[in-house]
C-alpha cells in the first residue's frame, strides 16, 4: 500500500496511477479477507481509528485497548487538541462538570479509572429536587437504600485527564493516541470491499477497516457519512460557572429549577465541611478546606438575558441567580390551590410524600468561572455505514436538563465494543453491517426515548401558559406521589 502511494504522489502519468489504483485494489481486498498480519505491519494501517479524544472517543479506546478480545488488533485514537494527565486536584474546580450515572460509574470501575477519580474529586448526590418557579409542585427523587447515590458530580477534565493516563500506563500496546490531530476528510467505501480512510490536516494518510466518529457535535465523519440528521437549535444558552452556596452540611442534593426561560440546576461540589472540628486538649481546632460548600451552576436561559448576566458583575450576578431560584413572581395561584385541594384529597388514602427541600441561597461566584454554551438537539438516522460507527455527541446531542448527553454516549461506547468482541471471535470484519447494524438498533432502541423525552421537558416547562401549567403540575405532583413511577424513572435515567 506504501508503495502504491508512493506511485501515485510521485507522477501523474496514467499509466502509473493506473498500476497504482490496482494495487491499492488488491492490498484493500488482500485486507478485507485476510487477518491484519501484514497489513498491521504497515504503519499506516490500524483496525480502527477513533476521531475525537474528547469523554467519548477516550472511553471507547480505553475500553478497546483494555480488552484483551483485541489484544491482536491496533487502534489509532485522533484528538484534535493537546492529551492531558489527571495529575493532582488544582484549588479552583473546573466550570465543566458532568452528573455521571451509576452505569457511566461502573464503566469507569471497569476502566480502573474510578478509584483515581474518587481519589482526585468525586461528589456523591443522594437526592434530586426538581422545582417549578410556576406552580408548588416539584418532584424528589431519592434511592430508597441507605447511603445509596442516585450520581456524582465529576469535572470533565478530570475524568478525560485519567482516561488519557490509563491508555498511556496500560493500553499503549495496541493504543496509539495522537494529539493535535485534526481529520480533515474521510472516505469511506460502499462496502467492505475497500477500506476506509481518513487524511489528517497536516497531510498524513491512514487506512482502516472501521472509522469510529466521536468528533462531537460537529462530526466531520457524520458527515462523510452522508447520512440524514434531524437538528435544531433551542434558541437558549446555559451558563456554567462554580458557586459558592448555603445549605445541608453534606452539600448531597442536586437541585433544579424549571423557568419560562429554562431550567437553572445547581449541582453539588464539595461538602460544606466549614464545620469540622477537631478537639484537642488544648482545645477546638477549625478545619477550614479552601474548597468547601462549592456547587456547579447550569442555567439555561435566552442568548439575549444570557449576555446581560454575564456582564454583571459577580454581586449583581449571585442576586439575579437567587432570584431565578427563589422568586415567586410567576407563581400562577390557580394552579396552587388546584395542587392544594388534590392533595388534601389524597392524603385521605395515601401516605404523605417527603416534606419539599428549599434549594440553597447562592453565596458567591468563583472569579471567572462565568462560560455559556448554546444548546442544540441533533440526531444522526443511522449512526452505522460500512466501515464507520458514531458515538457520543457525534451520533446524539441532547439538552443538558436532565444530565444525560455523554451517559448515553458512554452507553454507546460499552454496546459497540460489545458488539466488536463478537466479530472478533467470530473472526469478521470490524467494519461489517452485519455487526455493525445490531450496534444501530440497540443505541437507537435506547438513545431515542431519551433524547425525546428530554426535548419534550424542556417544551413543557418553557411556557406559563396556565392550561400547560396546570397539566404539568398534576402530572408531576402525580409522579411524585406515586413512588413505583418515580423509581421506574430513576431506574431509567441511571440504566
Ligand atoms: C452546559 C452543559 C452541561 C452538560 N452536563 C452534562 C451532564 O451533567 N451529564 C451528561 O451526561 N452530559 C452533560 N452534557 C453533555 C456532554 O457535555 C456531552 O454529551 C459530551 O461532552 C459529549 O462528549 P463527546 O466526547 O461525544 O464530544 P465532545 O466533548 O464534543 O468531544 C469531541 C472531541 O473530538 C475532538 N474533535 C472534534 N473535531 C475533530 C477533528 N476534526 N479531528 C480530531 N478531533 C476532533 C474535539 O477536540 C473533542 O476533544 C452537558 C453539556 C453542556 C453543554
Amino acid at each position: 500500500m506504501a508503495l502504491s502511494r508512493i506511485l501515485r504522489s510521485s507522477t501523474n502519468l496514467s499509466a502509473t496511477s493506473l498500476i497504482a489504483n490496482q494495487l491499492t485494489r488488491i492490498c484493500r481486498s488482500f485486507a478485507s479477507t485476510s487477518s491484519t498480519s501484514s497489513l498491521a505491519a504497515s504503519s499506516d494501517y490500524y483496525d480502527v481509528i477513533v476521531v475525537g479524544g474528547g469523554l467519548v472517543g477516550n472511553a471507547m479506546a480505553c475500553n478497546f485497548g483494555l480488552n484483551s478480545s483485541f489484544k491482536e488488533k491496533k487502534l489509532l485514537l485522533l484528538e484534535a487538541g493537546g492529551t492531558r494527565s489527571l495529575g493532582s486536584p488544582s484549588k479552583l474546580y473546573s466550570n465543566r462538570v458532568s452528573a455521571v450515572s451509576p452505569s457511566s460509574k461502573r464503566l469507569f470501575q471497569k476502566l480502573g479509572i474510578w478509584d483515581r477519580l474518587e481519589a482526585y474529586r468525586v461528589k456523591s448526590v443522594r437526592q434530586l429536587q426538581v422545582m417549578d418557579s410556576c406552580s408548588q409542585s416539584a418532584i424528589h427523587f431519592e434511592r430508597q437504600s441507605f447511603q445509596s447515590e442516585v450520581a456524582w458530580i465529576i469535572e470533565n477534565d478530570a475524568m478525560i485527564g485519567a482516561l488519557f493516563d490509563k491508555l498511556a500506563s496500560d493500553c499503549s500496546k495496541n493504543v496509539t493516541v495522537k494529539s493535535k490531530a485534526r481529520l480533515k476528510s474521510c472516505s469511506l467505501p460502499a462496502d467492505t470491499s475497500e477500506l476506509a480512510q481518513v487524511v489528517l490536516e497536516d497531510g498524513s494518510v491512514f487506512e482502516t477497516k472501521l472509522i469510529i466518529g466521536a468528533d462531537g457535535a460537529k462530526s466531520k465523519v457524520r458527515e462523510a457519512m452522508e447520512i440524514g440528521y434531524t437538528g435544531w437549535e433551542y434558541g437558549q444558552k446555559a451558563i456554567v460557572a462554580t458557586l459558592q452556596v448555603s445549605g445541608g452540611a453534606d452539600n448531597e442534593v442536586a437541585w433544579q429549577r424549571f423557568t419560562p426561560f429554562g431550567p437553572v440546576a445547581i449541582l453539588p461540589l464539595s461538602a460544606n465541611l466549614s464545620s469540622l472540628q477537631r478537639f484537642t486538649p488544648f482545645g477546638p481546632v477549625a478545619i477550614l478546606p479552601l474548597s468547601a460548600n462549592l456547587s456547579s451552576l447550569v442555567w439555561t436561559t435566552s442568548p439575549d438575558k444570557c449576555d446581560q448576566l454575564l456582564a454583571l458583575n459577580e454581586d449583581e450576578f449571585v442576586d439575579q441567580l437567587n432570584e431565578a431560584l427563589w422568586s415567586e413572581e410567576t407563581q400562577d395561584s390557580f394552579v396552587n390551590k388546584a395542587l392544594f385541594t388534590v392533595d388534601s384529597m389524597l392524603s385521605t388514602v395515601l401516605p404523605a410524600t417527603s416534606v419539599v427541600q428549599l434549594p440553597p441561597t447562592i453565596t458567591g461566584l468563583q472569579s471567572d468561572s462565568r462560560a455559556a454554551f448554546p444548546l442544540g438537539f441533533g440526531h444522526a438516522h443511522t449512526y452505522v455505514k460500512p466501515r464507520a460507527a458514531l458515538i457520543g455527541d457525534a451520533a446524539h446531542r441532547v439538552h443538558p436538563l436532565a444530565g444525560q448527553g455523554v451517559n448515553l454516549g458512554w452507553g454507546d461506547v460499552q454496546e459497540l465494543i460489545e458488539v466488536l468482541q463478537k466479530v472478533v471471535r467470530s473472526g469478521g470484519d470490524l467494519g461489517s453491517m452485519t455487526s455493525l447494524a445490531e450496534y444501530d438498533s440497540r443505541r437507537q432502541m435506547r438513545n431515542v426515548p431519551t433524547m425525546v423525552a428530554i426535548d419534550w421537558l424542556n417544551r413543557l416547562y418553557g411556557t406559563n401558559f396556565a392550561p400547560v401549567v396546570m397539566a404539568r403540575s398534576l402530572g408531576l405532583y402525580g409522579v411524585n406521589r406515586f413512588g413505583a413511577l418515580k423509581n421506574l424513572i430513576m431506574d431509567r435515567a441511571s440504566a
